[in-house]
């Protein structure tokens, strides 16, 4: 099969053929459809000093896919052959205090696809039928194929927030911001201003639904313009970038919600009396998307029709033009990026 590979520790992929995976008796075996491109697979493309601290070449990329199951393990009683799947990407060991209490999202023995084994740029992938997600019919493999993303958002936006009537400020229109800003109008905010300093991606977050599309340098302005000078209810930082993490502190309201998804690149300087204590706020770290509430709630959304994922994907690529995939990321100026692959 094809497979797109970290052969070794320097710069670039290479796509090869190599032997279809062997799956254990839990898991399943995936063909793998469509698969999302995403930040972290730059990273381990330029082999950046993230890259080189994590990740052990050689492996199979990707993380964001699906596609439809091929053959499945003996031990495996609720996934079927054919059945249309996209999967949690993150597979946890389900035996520690975090997997045990709910929290299997930040389970310190995390393995993850495309990163710490085998992934999903691939003709087909192995995964645990525990990770496995069922897609409903009426969703594309195309729409299956960015859930890991979608899930991040999902996850910013709804985990402790009430979102109902409240007003929102979107930090950062990347992919998974722009997925955020369509999330918060679907669960009935009633002002969502979104910023970045990218014209292309304010117009992204404006499709997406954004009731204001800033500059960051006018987001104050606009909070205030929607807030009565208040500030906002809650904050989805989706940038990391350290400009963008104070002004989510300055323009939510007094008692109000950061949720923090993006991450800087190195550390940063946070006055944490005037910026988080003295304003009585709460803070949440996002870490992948909860198991499996978040996966729950996206499959509900993407039922309800009031949320329709479509138009943040604006690049399609086969397999083979996957220079040009990292190239269109890089650029700053995509969407969601997606492999073709069957
Ligand atoms: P992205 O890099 O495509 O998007 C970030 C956006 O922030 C860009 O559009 C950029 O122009 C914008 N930006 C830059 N400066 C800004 C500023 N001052 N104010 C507002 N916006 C500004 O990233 P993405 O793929 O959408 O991911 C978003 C972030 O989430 C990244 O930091 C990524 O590493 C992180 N991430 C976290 C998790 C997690 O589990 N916590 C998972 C996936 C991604
Ligand atoms: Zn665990």
């Amino acid at each position: 099969m094809r497979a797109l590979r970290k052969e070794s520790p320097t710069a670039g992929f290479v796509l090869r053929d190599v032997p279809v995976p062997e799956i254990l008796d839990n898991e399943v075996l995936i063909r793998v459809r469509r698969a999302g491109v995403c930040g972290t697979d730059v990273h381990i493309h330029e082999w950046d000093a993230w890259a080189q601290g994590r990740c052990r070449p050689p492996f199979t990329v990707g993380h964001e896919f699906a596609g439809d199951v091929e053959s499945v393990g003996a031990l495996v009683t609720d996934v079927k052959v054919g059945d249309r799947v996209t999967a949690e990407g993150h597979i946890v060991c389900g035996h520690c205090h975090l997997c045990r209490t709910g929290n299997a999202h930040v389970c310190p023995n995390t393995r993850i696809i495309g990163v710490d084994r085998d992934g999903a740029f691939a003709d087909y992938i192995a995964m645990p039928a525990t990770n496995v997600w069922q897609l409903d019919p009426d969703v594309t493999f195309e729409i299956g194929g960015i859930h890991d993303p979608m899930g991040n958002a999902f996850h910013t936006a709804l985990h402790g927030t009430n979102l109902p009537g409240a007003t929102v400020l979107v930090t950062g229109c990347g992919p998974i911001g722009i997925f955020a800003v369509g999330i918060a109008k679907a669960a009935g905010a009633s002002h969502v201003v979104a910023s970045d300093v990218n014209p292309k991606r304010l117009a992204l977050a404006r499709a997406m639904g954004a009731h204001s599309t800033v500059h960051p340098k006018d987001a104050a302005a606009a909070v205030q313009k929607a807030t009565g000078g208040l500030g906002v209810d809650v904050v989805l930082e989706m940038s990391g970038v350290p400009a963008a993490v104070h002004q989510a502190f300055e323009l939510v309201r007094l008692g109000g919600r950061v949720q923090m998804l993006g991450i800087p690149a190195k550390p940063m300087d946070v006055d944490f009396a005037t910026e988080v204590i003295f304003k009585g706020i709460t803070v949440y770290g996002v870490v992948g998307r909860r198991m499996y509430d978040t996966w729950i709630q996206m499959t509900q959304f993407l039922r309800s029709e009031q949320f329709d994922p479509t138009p943040v994907i604006t690049h399609r690529f086969p397999l083979e033009q996957h220079a040009e995939a990292i190239a269109v990321i890089k650029s700053g100026d995509a969407g969601k990026v997606v492999f073709e692959i069957a």
